[in-house]
């Protein structure tokens, strides 16, 4: 069957490209919102030519008020759903060719969302396709539901889910192979300080909870600091290797410049967290002097990604460890505050997650704010629709040892609640695809590798 399905896809090449030029041709980036348009007009735009293609082919289609599309083979009441995207991350710089022109070099499609997600979208549109040509057995309706607002928030499939029917299971062609099962809970929150008197004047570090900071900045008072003194006081388990840079500016004053390692903050032990780095260093060099914050970061979060001197440490057979970024310091006169970035285990509740919380800021003397928190998603390793989907995708691949994964980071199989999985399009060891960076691409095999297992995973969801 595999074979049939591939050449079904290469006799529609032609056409499915013509197809997938037609999406990438718009920048589908949320633009301004409006009554009828809620996240800008392209996107919507996006939508509507999507939408005209499933039409085309004789299938029928809905326009969600803008926010999603539904298009759907067959008429039985139960369904399972596909879920794909149209929006876009902003090309940015660094194309080689024009990004919203769909081209074709060295065996490879690049344009923006050619992986992410409208290719995708295209794969599932003709797999259905081809599941009618070849008049695959169905007991349930399959519905491709295309979002547009997958980049910034998922706020396409909130809507509609609470305005149409979800289908009973299905997943998403928006992250990696062999299958998502699980996704860490998001915890992130600002953890305030009370003000002290310290030698430190102002710390700045990182951009986002979600990063591990690379640099921090230091100013420390003139008046009371030595810049030879605090540099030979410079220990290499305070820098993991990194030489700081000491300057001075036009007051007299000291400015460190401690440098790290960014890393994804879902996995922040990939990465060397800077802000540490230079609470060590004055920590070890002013010792109580440097005040309660920084002994804090230095010794109760320290080079620890998993929060377990914080007392925050939970693990699961699942999912592994909690994960703890520290992304951000602000330090000024004004405010002293950190930006905690904490995914937890799938078994763990956001209720239990924040009374740990709670206990561990209230044991420090500690205020906080939460501004963003998230369920865990944990689909059951036995259930039907990770089963089905893994038979599909070691049948196809030949990797018989294939399993599901758990991640730290979310994906767009959140947005439908608990039977839905991620499930491709990139593989294991592929090339790196440059998803959300310049010049992203596939490679036309693994693109059809991809339509193939897609198709196959639909009809192994819709045939029983
Ligand atoms: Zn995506």
């Amino acid at each position: 069957m595999k074979e049939q399905i591939r050449a079904k896809f290469e006799a529609y090449w032609d056409e499915m490209m013509a197809d997938l030029a037609a999406l990438v041709a718009v920048n589908s980036v949320r633009g301004e919102e409006t009554t009828e348009f809620p996240f800008g007009k392209e996107p919507a735009r996006a939508l509507s030519i999507a939408l005209r293609q499933g039409e085309r082919m004789g299938f029928a289609v809905e326009n969600v008020d803008n926010y999603a599309g539904t298009i759907d083979l067959g008429d039985a009441e139960e369904m399972i759903g596909v879920m794909a995207h149209l929006d876009i991350v902003p090309a940015g710089d660094g194309w080689t060719d024009d990004p919203f022109t769909l081209t074709f070099k060295n065996d490879r499609i690049y344009g923006r969302g050619v992986v992410d997600d409208k290719g995708p979208v295209i794969a599932a549109l003709y797999g259905m396709r081809i599941i009618r040509d070849l008049n695959l057995p169905l007991k349930k309706k399959i519905r491709l539901i295309v979002g547009t607002n997958e980049e910034q928030g998922s706020g396409c499939m909130k809507y509609y889910a609470q305005h149409r029917p979800v289908p009973s299971c299905g997943f998403t062609p928006d992250a990696d192979y062999p299958l998502i099962h699980g996704e860490k809970g998001n915890f992130w929150t600002w953890l305030s300080f009370p003000a002290e008197e310290t030698p430190i004047l102002e710390i700045s570090g990182g951009n986002a909870f979600n990063i591990v900071p690379a640099e921090c900045v230091v100013l420390l008072d003139g008046s009371q600091v030595s810049a030879d003194e605090l540099k030979k006081s410079i220990r290499t388990e305070d820098t993991e290797g990194y030489e700081p840079q000491f300057m001075h500016d036009a007051k007299g004053n000291i400015k460190m410049v401690v440098r790290g390692h960014a890393a994804h903050g879902s996995t922040p032990e990939k990465g060397v967290n800077a802000i540490v780095s230079a609470a060590k260093i004055l920590c070890n060099a002013f010792g109580e002097r440097a005040g309660k914050m920084m002994h804090f970061i230095a010794e109760s979060i320290g080079r620890e990604t998993d929060g377990a001197s914080l007392g925050l440490k939970v693990s699961d057979d699942v999912s592994g460890s909690l994960s703890l970024n520290l992304g951000r310091i602000i330090y000024s006169t004004e405010q002293h505050r950190l930006a905690i970035d904490i995914r937890y285990p799938v078994k763990l509740s956001l209720a239990e997650m924040d009374a740990n919380y709670r206990k561990m800021a209230e044991a420090f003397g500690l205020t906080y704010e939460v501004t963003e928190a998230a369920e865990p998603h944990y689909v059951p390793k036995d259930s039907p629709v990770v089963q089905k989907l893994l038979a599909v995708y070691r049948q196809v691949t030949g990797d018989q040892t294939a399993d599901a994964f758990t991640i730290g980071g979310g994906t767009y199989a959140k947005a439908l609640g608990k039977n839905f999985v991620a499930f491709g399009p990139e593989f294991p060891g592929s090339e790196p695809m440059n998803v959300h960076d310049a010049d992203e691409h596939i490679l036309k095999e693994l693109f059809l590798d991809h339509c193939v297992v897609c198709t196959l995973g639909m009809a192994a969801l819709a045939g029983e």
